[in-house]
């Protein structure tokens, strides 16, 4: 995972808010450290999603995921994705920024490259760590190992799980140079984090996850990007590669249990829905799918 991304070295935890957590504590410890107090806030962007352990859950910018579970971990604030709003919420208390360049659970919402560029700079600028979640755009899905390189940035904590253990439970805390060594001995760990089955899985994973491999996806997004918003009744198709988001004009929960039923297996995202089709998805299994999708819209 270091050779393919830059990285200097990883935490493995067991999934993707675990591994959240690390991030976060990893950015508060590298912020203590240096500047003492006063300094522990994380903020993340209005409609992310960032897990449901506590701490995850209170850095996601979505009330639907927050009923019931109050009170959350302080210092953990929203902002819209605009530098004004990064700036006004930090206050001169941040400690890191954390971003999905493609908001999964929201809607497959790529994030606009202008502002997160900006943003990359302001952290730079200010010391304050950016993380990208790649929990879900990473390992390959959007036709890159992680999102973040469509975007021509370097974050300074990178954290995945999902598909980087094939199915097994695996997620992984990338620390890039400045975050190198900000976690000693004693200062995070997990039971079965880095687990020799679930590692197995991941290695499989990453070695697969070739340049050839990732131009094939980028062609099956295209392929499907192209099908699909030929089908009457999708708009607005968003995302990259082959993470998909549609808006359908008809109800989103009736259209994926309908899809369901007919052997179709797709997401909603808030008023959204949302394709994530395996990598290994072939052009015959795509047409399937479409043809599927295109009679319950039609129907
Ligand atoms: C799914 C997801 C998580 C949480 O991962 P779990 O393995 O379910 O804990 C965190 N961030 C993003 C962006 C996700 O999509």
């Amino acid at each position: 995972m270091c050779e393919k991304s830059g990285a200097k070295r990883v935490f493995f935890g067991n999934s993707g808010a675990e591994v959240n957590e690390c991030a976060f504590k990893a950015a508060r410890k590298y912020s203590f450290a240096k500047y003492g107090k006063g300094r522990a806030r994380i903020i993340s962007l209005n409609g992310s999603f960032h897990g449901r352990t506590l701490f995850a859950l209170s850095a996601t910018g979505q009330d639907r995921y927050h009923k019931y579970f109050d009170p959350f971990v302080p210092e953990t604030v929203n902002a819209e994705a605009n530098i004004k709003a990064i700036e006004r919420a930090a206050e001169n208390k941040a400690c890191a920024v954390v971003i999905e360049c493609v908001q999964g659970e929201s809607g497959v919402n790529a994030l606009d490259k202008a502002f997160v560029k900006e943003l990359a700079e302001y952290c730079r600028k200010n010391d304050v760590l950016l993380i990208c979640d790649e929990v879900q755009c990473g390992n390959g899905r959007t036709g890159k190992f992680f999102a973040y390189e469509h975007y021509g940035i370097v974050p300074d904590l990178v954290t995945t799980a999902k598909g980087i253990g094939g199915g097994l439970p695996l997620g992984a805390c990338l620390f890039f140079d400045k975050t190198e060594n900000v976690l000693g001995v004693g200062d995070h760990g997990s039971t079965f984090g880095g687990n020799p089955v679930a590692c197995a899985g991941a290695c499989n994973v990453v070695e697969r996850l070739t340049e050839e491999f990732l131009l094939e996806v980028t062609g099956k997004a295209e392929y499907l990007r192209a099908k699909l918003a030929k089908i009457d009744g999708v708009k607005n198709v968003s995302g990259i590669g082959l993470m998909l988001g549609f808006e359908a004009d008809k109800p989103v929960k009736e259209v994926a249990a309908e899809c369901l039923d007919r052997g179709l297996l797709l997401l909603t995202a808030n008023t959204r829905l949302r394709l994530l089709p395996p990598l290994t998805v072939t052009k015959t299994e795509m047409d399937e799918g479409l043809a599927i999708l295109r009679g319950v819209l039609a129907n």
